[in-house]
């Protein structure tokens, strides 16, 4: 078995839902008492949201290639950056390691496709729907068209994220708002739609709607155990 890698703690609520669906999916494959063998670096991810509000993604890059570093010298194989938004300094992250990042909208991506969706929404912080690094990369390397909802709305996905989720509230009124969203995006075209924030799966779940939705973190982690045994 390989070493997982995981950058953790933006936020630790969504790291507490890899480290278990991780090791569930090791103990699925391989039984009895098998858990993953992991390497986790857990960041105090105030340090990093001020540097998000600040616009000072290099410095954010920093913390991460010193957590990259000291997971591949406690023997991580690859790496995960447990966070969506986090992967806007991906490239930088990388070069400071030699060992390889399993991208989460790459893995995200390869179940799309598998299943055949070809259109897309996308939900996310504001940094994830407004920008390039990761609709961008969807439709150039994967082919995938993207949704992404109005100004309005993608203000609301944002607040609820940073004010709440990550702060492990969860409240049904957010609830109604993300489903509106959702379905919003569906009436649109949109196929599914991707919970592209690693906390958002910890406020709708499949059963809340018809649209089939994509849970990140359980795609990210799903890959990396597969990634571990391969
Ligand atoms: N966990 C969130 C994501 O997947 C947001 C926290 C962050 O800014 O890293 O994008």
């Amino acid at each position: 078995m390989k070493t997982i890698g995981l950058l953790g703690g933006m936020s630790w609520e969504s790291t507490t839902s890899y480290y278990k669906a991780i090791n569930c999916g090791i103990k699925e494959q391989l039984g009895g008492l098998h858990s993953a063998k992991m390497a986790l670096f857990s960041v105090d991810f105030a340090e990093v949201e001020t540097l998000q509000q600040q616009g000072d993604w290099h410095q954010a890059g920093v913390i991460l290639e010193q957590a990259a570093r000291a997971v591949e010298a406690a023997g991580a194989d690859f790496f995960m950056i447990g966070t969506n938004t986090m992967h806007k300094v991906a490239q930088q992250v990388e070069a400071a390691v030699s060992i390889p990042l399993l991208h989460i909208a790459d893995t995200t991506a390869e179940q799309l496709k598998a299943d055949g969706i070809e259109t897309v929404g996308l939900l996310g912080t504001r940094f994830t729907m407004e920008q390039d690094f990761y609709k961008g990369r969807l439709t150039a390397q994967h082919g995938i068209r993207v949704l992404v909802p109005d100004a309005a709305d993608q203000a609301s996905v944002h607040r609820i994220i940073y004010d709440e989720l990550c702060q492990g509230q969860i409240n049904d009124d957010s609830r109604q708002v993300y489903l509106k969203i959702i379905a919003s995006l569906a009436e649109q075209g949109a196929q599914a739609v991707i919970l592209g924030c690693t906390e958002i799966a910890l406020l709708i779940r499949q059963s809340d709607t018809s649209v089939p939705v994509y849970d990140t973190t359980a795609i990210h982690a799903a890959a990396a155990v597969d990634l571990a045994l391969s």
